[in-house]
């Protein structure tokens, strides 16, 4: 299996409100893993995304990252799942929109650059941008999420040949699955006179 740090920050979805996303794990499961655990935390993974505001993350500013990651999850998955988006959640996201302009000022200081955010709030505000930018326009039709029922991690592949989210647990959780799964409809397949005994699965190892 792969040996992974649960509480390590995925860049890999293909965008940063997806990332932002992705700094829950095991979002559907009985243990969500909570990667923004301290304002430190957010500090770390805003500067990572190159989003450091000016006056570092205090605990409100905590509390208004994972909110805008629990607003954007549903409209995500709902965009995926080519359904009706939660009205509560679209409410949610138009209203910190409105109370968040991050107006948007240039440099071009040895390349193209732009003002860094005044706050964490303002950061947010950017990645919610994207969010809507992402899922209300043609790259919608790129966002897959993951089949394991406890992640449905959201990314990007505009090929649609990634079956998993990227994280390898998933992969790899899956994959044993869907081989176990073939292992028992060919045992039934061969022996239908005994289904009882062939269907069950082997054990774990
Ligand atoms: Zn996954």
């Amino acid at each position: 299996m792969v040996k992974e740090d649960p509480l390590a920050f995925r860049f890999d979805c293909g965008a940063i409100w997806l990332n932002l996303l992705a700094t829950q794990g095991r979002t559907f499961g009985a243990h969500p893993v909570e990667r923004l655990a301290t304002p430190g935390r957010l500090a770390e993974w805003l500067e990572r995304c190159e989003l450091t505001p000016a006056r570092p993350p205090d605990d409100d500013d905590l509390r208004l990252a994972r909110a805008l990651r629990e607003t954007l999850r549903p409209l995500a998955l709902a965009t995926v799942d080519h359904l009706p988006p939660p009205a509560s959640a679209v409410a949610e996201l138009a209203a910190f929109l409105a109370g968040h302009d991050d107006p948007i000022r240039l440099s071009a200081d040895g390349r193209l650059r732009r003002e860094p955010p005044r706050s964490t709030a303002d950061a947010l505000a950017r990645i919610a941008r994207q969010a809507v930018d992402q899922m209300t326009g043609a790259d919608r039709f790129a966002l897959r999420s993951c089949p394991e029922q406890d992640c449905r991690g959201v990314f990007v592949d505009p090929p649609g040949r990634r079956r998993w989210c990227p994280s390898p647990a998933c992969a790899s959780r899956g994959r044993v699955r869907a081989l176990r799964a073939r292992r028992t409809a060919a045992a039934a397949g061969t022996d239908a006179a005994a289904p009882d005994a062939q269907n069950s699965p082997a054990p774990d190892a």
